[in-house]
């Protein structure tokens, strides 16, 4: 019974939860793109759902709007190597994103950018305030 009722919990409030789950993936990286470091305005499926990739933070990665919309349905890690602001950390952040490797992967981001502050604490916390 227990777990019906965990899912009968997640089909009350999906919207929510959706919210929340986009809110803690701009937080991982105190709001910057994955790709290029500018503010992150969306959500980009690194593997595209038009290619059966899923909405899992795995898959989800904080992305401007300019590259959300340049790399469009393309997978992400051959877009972004083609791109003028690509950096060889950034693509391992990438990559260990995409393996659950969160930890390593703000770690990288944080190494391609000094200016970037890794947040390992209050994830939860909707207090958070951007630098
Ligand atoms: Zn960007």
């Amino acid at each position: 019974m227990h777990i019906n009722d965990a899912v009968f919990l997640e089909d009350l409030c999906p919207k929510f939860r959706l919210r929340q789950w986009r809110k803690s993936i701009h937080k991982f990286t105190g709001k910057s793109c994955i790709y290029c470091g500018k503010p992150s305005e969306s959500i980009d499926h690194v593997l595209p759902r038009s290619q059966g990739g899923l909405s899992t933070t795995e898959n989800c990665v904080p992305a401007c709007l300019s590259c959300n919309g340049d790399k469009s349905d393309e997978n992400a890690l051959y877009w972004y190597r083609r791109q003028k602001f690509y950096d060889p950390r950034r693509a391992m952040a990438i990559r260990a994103w995409l393996e659950g490797d969160l930890r390593l992967a703000l770690r990288l981001l944080q190494w391609a950018n000094p200016n970037f502050q890794v947040r390992n604490t209050n994830y939860d916390n909707d207090e958070y305030k951007a630098a």
